[in-house]
Order: structure tokens, then C-alpha cells, then sequence
């Protein structure tokens, strides 16, 4: 029972929502069963429709409905699904040769990888560039680099942090539920630092909490152990927040007088989602090491640590790689991610998907005392919800909201660590029209549940 021979997705599909079943439909209700039947339930999911095509605005199910798409598959189709360029490229590398492992007998499009995220990635010094699979991968590679440069053990991550699923990234994580409970032991020498959340801390400084953040380090870690921070220059999954300006520049300017080697996960910030190419461009912070992976190869599993030559060089001959990092299929589609991106303006794109969000939302919250706060850069923004006039974390009416969404066509996702948040990551490829009326399903929904 394979539809997806029939259905071409891409920027062929109809841009459109459309409705023809109940929500999940009887197709899909049917997979969900065989789902339960042969997948562990630990593998959640958001919402249970199964796909049969995607391109720019849209994802299409089994059933026939069409939704508006603003969730990009958690921030990794930002040129779009199966855009044109990707395609082509992929299609082209798979009738070449699918595999050969780049430690074997190595292809330059590993190395045209390498060299476009040395060139794309913020400041001009030296830098190299290593291949991996997955976000939880590269960061972890990110880690053994700068022990193996630094000679030290400790690392530091932030309340609120997300950085993967594995032993080492689990424990540089923040929140327990649903990404750690009784998955322990956890990575050893792993210490958590207070973050900037400025709707939360009362708008303080941003230098002046990242000041609080090292009194943290140096007081309970200490610098002569510590080897990295890693940071997400936005919280991805701990709520999109954005830090007070100058948190950021203060950690840095700290790591480097201390020889701490300061990692930016830009796994789901990087590559034109917030409007410059990372994240860190917004306040001109300049990593050590930086961390990619979710949008850089257009929804192919591609990750990489660029960084430094003298760090991302430190490890010994044969430390670092693994079997498929750098597979040529993921490259093929990075190089065509990075000129997609270039050709298309999609820096612009996310700028503007960025002033349509926050004007509508804003305009909502102004009506709408749950609406604690808009925020977020490009088209990566998010609204926290709290009982009005307070702070307190509403998780109910996220899901409420959420869940009213998925039934009419709109796929959101939540996040944050109370749970409280609906962020929106629309592909920078959805048009207007779909970005505009996915604003009014949401706008309905909050005037529905009032
Ligand atoms: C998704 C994510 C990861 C983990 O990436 P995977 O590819 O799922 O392993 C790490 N860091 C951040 C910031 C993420 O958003």
C-alpha cells in the first residue's frame, strides 16, 4: 500500500489547506495501529498524520488533507521539502555512488562542505570543518575536540539547553522530561550555568547575567578544569528564548580570556532560519566552535563542528570521523542547500516571515492577556502562554491551542521547559498566502478558547 509513487511533492503540490477527513483520517488511523504494533511508544508523536508529500508551504497526508506546514519537520526543511535544487543534486550523486566512507576513499563534495561552512561561518580566521550524521553526534565531537585541545574535562551547559538525545548530550540537556527520565547514569564532569530569559529574570542585563552565569563557573567548576561552554545562542527546545543583548558576547569574551573553548549549538538556529546565516551574526559573536546540522542539507541527516584550525585540529590522526559522516547523498544536498539559500535570498525571506509573525502575534497578545510574550528572530518565533497578568506557565491551553491547530490544517509545534510555548518554523519557501492564513487559523483558535 505505497501512494508515494503516485505524488510529487516539492514545489509541484498544490499550495493549499485542505481538509477532506476527520483529523487523523482512516488511513492514517490505520498506520497509527501498525505504529503501535511495531514501534516502541516511546517514540512519540506530534501529530498523527502520515505524510505522503511535502513541498515549500504544505505537507500532504495518506488521507488526502493538505496542511499548512510551520513546523519544517523541527527546523530541518528551511529551503523547503524536496526543493528543486536538492533534488536534483541528490538524484544526480545516487546514480554517481551512494557511499564510499569518506575515511576510506574520500570525494570532494566532503570537502566543498567543508569549505562552504568555513567560508559561511562568522569570522575569518583559520578554520576547519568535520562531517557527522546528527546534531547529538556533533556535539559531542565538539566536545572531544576541545578536551583534546584544551586538556581539560569539564564542560558547561545552560538552564533550559537542548542538545540531544545520546549519553554525553542527554546530560548537557536541562530537561528531565521527556529527554532523560531514567535514561542515567549520565556523561560525568557536565555543570549547568543560570541563563539570560528575559521574560522570566525580569528583563535583567544581559552582561550582568552572563556575569552571573561565570561567578557560577568559576565558584563550582573552575576555569583550570573547564574545558568548553555550549550554548545555544537561542534556546531551541527550552522555549526560543533569546537572550538579553550582550549575554552572549560577555560569555565569549570570558572564554577567550580563560582559554574555555566557547561552542554555539547552532543546530537549530544556523543556516538562514533566523534571518543571518547563524544565529550569533544577530550580535556578532564569533565561536570557537560551532555546531550545525538540522537545516544545512535540506532534510538529508548531515551535522558538522567547524571551528578553529588549531582546536578542530588538536585531535590525533584517526579520533575523529565515523562510518557515514560526510555520506555524499547529504553533501550533494548541503551544497544545494547553501545555493539555495544564496540564489533565492532567503536571509530576506526570513526577515520578512519574521515582520508578518511578530505584527500579527503581536497584534493578538495586545487583545489576548494569555499571550505573555512574542519573541524570536526570522522564522523562528514563538509565543509563551501564561494565566494573564503573570508569568505562571499555561501548559494546558498550549496544548488546547495546539491541538486545535493540527485539527484545522496547521501543523505547530510546543516547546519549552514548562511546556508553555507554541513556536512556529515555517520553511523560508512557504508563500505568503499560506504564512497569512496559517496566522488567521491561530487567530481564530485563540478567540475560540477564550
Ligand atoms: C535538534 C537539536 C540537537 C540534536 O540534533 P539531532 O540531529 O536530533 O541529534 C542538538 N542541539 C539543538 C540545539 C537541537 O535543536
Amino acid at each position: 500500500m505505497t501512494q508515494r509513487a503516485t505524488v510529487t511533492g516539492g514545489p509541484f503540490l498544490p499550495q493549499r489547506r485542505r481538509l477532506v477527513t476527520e483529523i487523523p483520517g482512516p488511513r492514517s488511523r490505520d498506520l497509527l495501529a501498525r505504529k503501535g504494533a511495531a514501534v516502541p511508544r516511546g517514540v512519540g508523536t506530534t501529530l498523527p498524520v502520515f505524510a505522503v508529500a511535502a513541498g515549500d508551504g504544505v505537507v500532504v497526508d495518506v488521507d488526502g488533507n493538505s496542511f499548512i506546514d510551520f513546523g519544517s519537520g523541527i527546523a530541518v526543511t528551511t529551503v523547503g521539502n524536496s526543493a528543486p535544487r536538492v533534488v536534483e543534486a541528490v538524484t544526480a550523486q545516487v546514480q554517481a555512488f551512494t557511499h564510499t566512507c569518506f575515511m576510506v576513499t574520500p570525494y570532494d563534495t566532503y570537502i566543498r562542505v567543508a569549505e562552504e561552512l568555513n567560508r559561511l561561518t562568522p569570522g575569518d580566521h583559520d578554520k576547519r570543518t568535520v562531517l557527522f550524521n546528527s546534531g547529538a553526534e556533533a556535539v559531542e565531537n565538539a566536545v572531544k575536540i576541545a578536551r583534546s585541545y584544551t586538556k581539560r574535562q569539564a564542560v558547561v551547559a545552560f538552564d533550559h539547553g537542548y542538545h540531544g538525545r545520546t549519553n554525553l548530550t542527554m546530560a548537557l540537556t536541562a530537561k528531565n522530561m521527556p529527554y532523560k527520565s531514567g535514561f542515567g547514569p549520565f556523561a560525568g564532569e557536565v555543570y549547568r550555568a543560570p541563563l539570560s530569559y528575559p521574560f522570566r529574570d525580569g528583563g535583567r542585563d544581559g552582561a550582568e547575567a552572563a556575569r552571573e552565569a561565570v561567578d557560577v563557573i568559576e565558584k563550582q567548576v573552575g576555569v583550570d578544569n573547564l574545558a568548553a561552554l555550549v550554548i545555544e545562542p537561542i534556546q531551541g527546545e527550552g522555549g526560543f528564548i533569546v537572550p538579553a543583548p550582550g549575554f552572549l558576547a560577555t560569555l565569549a569574551e570570558w572564554c577567550r580570556a580563560n582559554d574555555v573553548v566557547f561552542i554555539a549549538d547552532e543546530v537549530q538556529t544556523g543556516f538562514a532560519r533566523t534571518g543571518e546565516m547563524f544565529a550569533v551574526d544577530h550580535e556578532g559573536v564569533v565561536p570557537d566552535l560551532i555546531v550545525t546540522a538540522k537545516g544545512i542539507a535540506g532534510g538529508l541527516p548531515l551535522a558538522a563542528v567547524t571551528g578553529r584550525a588549531e582546536i578542530v585540529d588538536a585531535p590525533h590522526v584517526g579520533g575523529l570521523g565515523g562510518t557515514y559522516g560526510g555520506n555524499p547523498l547529504a553533501c550533494a544536498a548541503a551544497l544545494a542547500v547553501v545555493e539555495t539559500i544564496e540564489s533565492d535570498g532567503l536571509l530576506d525571506r526570513a526577515r520578512a516571515i519574521e515582520k508578518t509573525m511578530k505584527e500579527r502575534l503581536t497584534a493578538l497578545r495586545q487583545s489576548d492577556p494569555r499571550i505573555g510574550e512574542v519573541r524570536g528572530r526570522g522564522a523562528m518565533i514563538a509565543v509563551e502562554l501564561v494565566e494573564p497578568g503573570s508569568t505562571t506557565p499555561d501548559p494546558d491551553l498550549t496544548k488546547r491551542v495546539a491541538a486545535a491547530a493540527h485539527a484545522d490544517g496547521l501543523v505547530v509545534l510546543t516547546c519549552g521547559t514548562y511546556g508553555n510555548v507554541l513556536r512556529f518554523l515555517p520553511p523560508l519557501s512557504m508563500p505568503d498566502h499560506l504564512l497569512t492564513e496559517g496566522l488567521d487559523v491561530l487567530e481564530r483558535i485563540f478567540e475560540a478558547t477564550r
